[in-house]
């Protein structure tokens, strides 16, 4: 293990090292969630990435998704794959420029862990569904203004995400700032690292809810929902 890492080690343990450096890690949604995400999990040492995103950069999204410029109009997931090898040059990256769909995301087969990083219910259910019957531990946030979200949903241990968020409805370009998104992101992060290292949490299972405003954080355990087209009689 070389000194990039040596000071994490203390708190992943040589064991969680090697498994964050073996792992395998989805990325649905390569915007202000996704590409902080991202940044954080290579700089853990995750080398091996399935980047999906239909989108390119607009210029509404520069307040947040700080690794695009204007002018730059490829893929995200083209240029967030670039973005892991420029910063880590061992880093692989699978881009997959379309949807994300119950179909669709069989492109995370193999996947250690997938995050939630989209901006539809629509997309975040098909891949809340898929994860669930595959076997795929998911790590969901979503930020809006300031208040943001995270949960870890593990088949077979915890509800899936249709218990929590089945019956929410999008909001139309919800408002959001690059420094609130990146404290929702980094939580969202963290937890992946928890989960692939196989360093206990407490977020599993639980909403873990963050208002940027008053500075509150609240965790509340997520029950199986008896209306969740997925678990529900
Ligand atoms: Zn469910």
């Amino acid at each position: 293990m070389n000194g990039r890492y040596e000071r994490q080690m203390p708190i992943v343990g040589e064991e969680g090292q090697a498994r964050l450096m073996g792992a395998r890690v989805g990325i649905a949604g390569c915007g202000g969630l996704g590409v902080n995400a991202l940044t954080c999990l290579v700089e853990a040492g995750v080398m091996d990435f399935v980047l999906c995103d239909p989108d390119v950069p607009d210029i509404s999204n520069l307040n947040r998704q700080f690794i695009y410029s204007a002018g730059d109009l490829r893929p995200k997931c083209a240029i967030s794959a670039e973005w892991a090898l420029a910063l880590n040059y061992s880093s692989m990256a699978d881009a997959h420029a379309e949807p994300v769909t119950y179909e669709s995301a069989a492109m995370f087969s193999g996947c250690t862990v997938v995050l939630d990083c989209l901006d539809n219910i629509e997309s975040r259910l098909a891949l809340g569904d898929w994860c669930a019957e595959n076997g795929v531990p998911l790590v969901h946030a979503g930020v809006t203004g300031n208040h943001g979200q995270v949960t870890v949903c593990v088949p077979g241990e915890t509800p899936c995400l249709r218990c929590m968020i089945g019956t929410l409805k999008d909001a139309e370009n919800p408002p959001n700032m690059g420094s609130t998104v990146s404290v929702i992101a980094g939580i969202q992060a963290t937890e992946a690292i928890r989960l692939i290292a196989g360093l206990p949490s407490k977020a599993r299972g639980r909403l873990i809810t963050v208002d940027m405003q008053d500075w509150s954080i609240g965790s509340t355990e997520i029950s199986s929902n008896s209306s969740c087209e997925r678990c529900g009689s």
